[in-house]
């Protein structure tokens, strides 16, 4: 089987080094190189783009990214244990590729990258909500990356791209559809991954829209939804009463019944509801 560069398999990567797995970290690693250039491909087309990736770990799906073009990629990983493993990909690819040892939560990347950029990542679905969240609620928009290419548990995936009515729907749906087109494009089962995990993964690739669906402030549409979703089987008007005192008269300014449940309310009247809520 053809490999993608002359580095050594993954496999060897990790004895040489000693990287056991460690759950603490969420470590659950690709070591297949196919399929790391496959999940790249998802991406898009690199060239051109800096790639911001998150959680590298011994470098498999950086080593996809650099070999499928990638301009430069900067890779955040919080394990140290990981860095002799990634100082080697660098020395394969001279100055494309650098790495900040570090949280990805408490880094901020973006005077390390140059537009266009391109986010790509396989981290521990726990933070790649949280950081899928702040990519997706900046003040401003267009935000900073052009696409994200993420990996979650299929249950996290689903609930991104879900619509109203299903079970899946909620602040995800929302928060990610109103500001970028989002797409399941691959699904893994737990053996591609090294150890496996309990739960099948999907890779989820959003595009950021040029301007949001619908107009609404991203602070108050977040916490709109949250409150809403927060309790789902209550009425609308039981789960908001702590967003604003005369919440009754901001749904229906809205044109959303005060009897409504948040999971039959979709994007437009989530976010008229955020504009009634704004209003003085
Ligand atoms: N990308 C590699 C791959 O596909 O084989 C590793 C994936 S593993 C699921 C997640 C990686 O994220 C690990 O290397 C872990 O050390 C790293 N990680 C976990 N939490 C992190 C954080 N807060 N900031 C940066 N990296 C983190």
């Amino acid at each position: 089987m053809s490999t993608i560069d002359t580095l050594p398999p993954l496999r060897e990567v990790l004895t040489t080094h000693d990287l056991q797995a460690r759950k603490s970290m969420g470590q659950n690693f690709l070591l297949d190189l196919n399929l790391t250039a496959k999940i790249a491909r998802q991406a898009g087309d690199l060239t051109g783009c800096d790639v911001l990736e998150i959680g590298p770990g011994p470098g498999g799906l950086t080593r996809g990214l650099l070999a499928e073009g990638a301009r430069r990629v900067l890779a955040i990983e919080k394990d140290r244990r990981c860095l002799p493993a990634l100082a080697e990909i660098q020395a394969a690819y001279p100055d494309r590729l650098a790495v900040i040892e570090g949280d990805a939560l408490e880094i901020d990347p973006l005077s390390h990258l140059s537009a266009p950029i391109r986010v790509v990542a396989n981290l521990p679905y726990n933070v790649g909500t949280e950081l899928l969240v702040r990519w997706l609620t900046p003040k401003t928009w267009p935000p900073f990356w052009q696409s994200l290419t993420l990996m979650f548990q299929r249950e996290v995936a689903e609930r991104i791209v879900a619509t109203p009515g299903s079970k899946a729907y909620g602040r995800l749906a929302i928060l990610a559809q109103w500001r970028s087109d989002a797409r399941i494009v691959l699904q893994l089962p737990p053996e591609a991954f090294t150890p496996p995990p309990k739960v099948s993964s999907s890779v989820v690739h959003l595009t950021a829209l040029p301007k949001p669906r619908f107009e609404a402030d991203a602070a108050v549409l977040s916490r709109v939804v949250a409150a809403g979703f927060n309790q789902r089987r209550k009425m609308l008007r039981a789960s908001l009463k702590g967003v604003a005192p005369d919440i009754e008269d901001r749904l229906l300014a809205a044109g959303i019944a005060p009897t409504e449940r948040a999971e039959k309310v979709d994007l437009e009247r989530f976010c008229a509801l955020a504009r009634a809520v704004a209003k003085p």
